[in-house]
């Protein structure tokens, strides 16, 4: 078999791997780079041709693969699934996914036919390759482990993945598949190492779900505002059904683009269901209109909003500069059920927002926030689950990577011999 690190083997985010096996060539993700959104904010980006999108590192660079029987996408998150619209027509490929993931990229208006797959199916790829999602937990819901299996042995796909024993929505990991993967053996695990650095095990979002039940018990009768991931469907629910329970005699109101699109596939895929009392409005002329109402009496209602980061099209950016009909008042409440991401420019914008609305006169709650990915020894237990006999890191920085390489030098692996450090674009046979 033979891997080939498209990207995301020197970065967070852009993930792309394709497999070859006997001849079949299998890809694994088609993600994009979030952050280098960022540093080209003052360029359209949608108006950017594939070419200059690949020069600017913001896409894979995927020129050099010419044929895939399939594109398999191991969840919703734009790092794994945002490139599908630029890259996956060439492929002339199905789309293989989840539920929830597939509705995502229908609403990209991808032209691939989408194949819907549960947990526990097996479905035949090619000759010589079937491919297996296994139920994880991440920040994001129907999340798998992907397993191919191949003529020359299992490969494991784990990217990204969390360990949450007391998940709020869904199960917990099915580690029963697991085990059986492991002990019917695993030639090749290709795993992330986003979190690789944090000790310990990665906290369950079952805390947030306490946090936010005190928060809840202590709203004040000002304007309230929440902001959090649009993707994190699990904490946004728990948000709204906490909300709902309390009988506050305030309407919940949505706010945002991609509020409106993760939900919208939530609710479509059968994930959750939206109480009465809450509205949902993504577009930018709607969400105008019903601050115009809001203002007048906000103490009526409590708004769930993009912009946790200080993203600079988002709704609380624009409420923050004053480009909405919402104004920050003396004691008005904004709760980032959110950590900062760590990149410098990403600091720097939250920074700024927080500054402006606390100058405003906000009373700022931030950092009400766990993981979504695997810590240090999350992954010592998948290594030891799974005893895979060779290992590729990825989904990381050369820190990162080498910080997991160390780890599974505790767990008795050597480096090039059956631990692999790779850089985007290089190619890995493994006999
Ligand atoms: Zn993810």
């Amino acid at each position: 078999m033979e891997i080939f690190t498209i990207s995301g083997y020197e970065e967070v985010g852009r993930n792309m791997t394709c497999i070859e096996v006997s001849g079949d060539r299998i890809i694994l993700d088609m993600g994009i780079r979030v952050d280098r959104i960022m540093i080209h904010e003052d360029i359209d980006i949608s108006k950017l041709s594939k070419e200059e999108l690949v020069k600017k590192e913001i896409i894979p660079d995927d020129s050099y693969i010419h044929t895939a029987k399939a594109i398999i996408i191991s969840h919703g998150h734009l790092d794994h699934y945002g490139a599908v619209s630029l890259l996956a027509s060439k492929y002339h490929a199905p789309i293989i996914s989840l539920p929830f993931t597939l509705e995502l990229c229908k609403m990209e208006k991808v032209k691939n036919d989408l194949y819907k797959i549960d947990y526990g199916d097996i479905i035949q790829i090619g000759r010589n390759v079937s491919v297996e999602f296994v139920y994880v937990t991440h920040s994001i819901p129907q999340t798998a482990i992907v397993v191919l299996h191949t003529s020359e042995g299992k490969i494991v796909y784990a990217c990204d993945f969390k360990f949450d024993d007391t998940p709020t929505l869904g199960e917990k990991p099915d580690y029963d598949r697991l085990k059986e993967v492991g002990r019917e053996g695993v030639k090749l695990l290709i795993v992330e190492t986003t979190r690789i650095e944090e000790y310990g095990r990665c906290p369950s979002e079952k805390i947030i779900y306490h946090m936010i039940e005190n928060i809840a018990n202590k709203l004040g009768d000002k304007g309230i505002i929440f902001t959090t991931f649009s993707s994190h469907i699990e904490r946004i629910n728990n948000l709204i059904q906490i909300l709902n329970k309390k009988q506050i005699d305030r309407k919940i109101l949505i706010l945002g683009r991609s509020m409106e699109r993760y939900l919208e596939a939530a609710i479509e895929s059968g994930l959750i269901d939206i109480p009465e009392n809450v509205s949902i409005f993504g577009k930018y002329e709607q969400i105008v209109n019903i601050l115009k109402e809001v203002r007048r009496k906000k103490d009526k209602f409590i708004l769930i909003v993009t912009g946790h980061q200080g993203e600079r099209d988002a709704v609380l950016t624009r409420i923050a500069n004053g480009k909405l009909p919402y104004k920050i008042e003396k004691g008005d409440e904004i709760y980032f059920l959110a950590g900062t991401i760590p990149n410098p420019l990403n600091v720097a914008q939250k920074y700024t927002l927080e500054t402006k609305l606390k100058m405003q006169g906000a009373r700022i709650f931030k950092d009400i926030h766990v993981s979504g990915h695997a810590y240090r020894e999350d992954h010592r237990d998948l290594i030891r689950i799974l005893n895979p006999e060779y290992i590729i890191p990825c989904h990381g920085d050369l820190k990162m990577i080498s910080s997991y390489v160390e780890l599974a030098e505790e767990e008795g692996y050597r480096l090039n011999k059956d631990i692999f450090i790779l850089r985007n674009r290089q190619g890995k046979r493994i006999e």
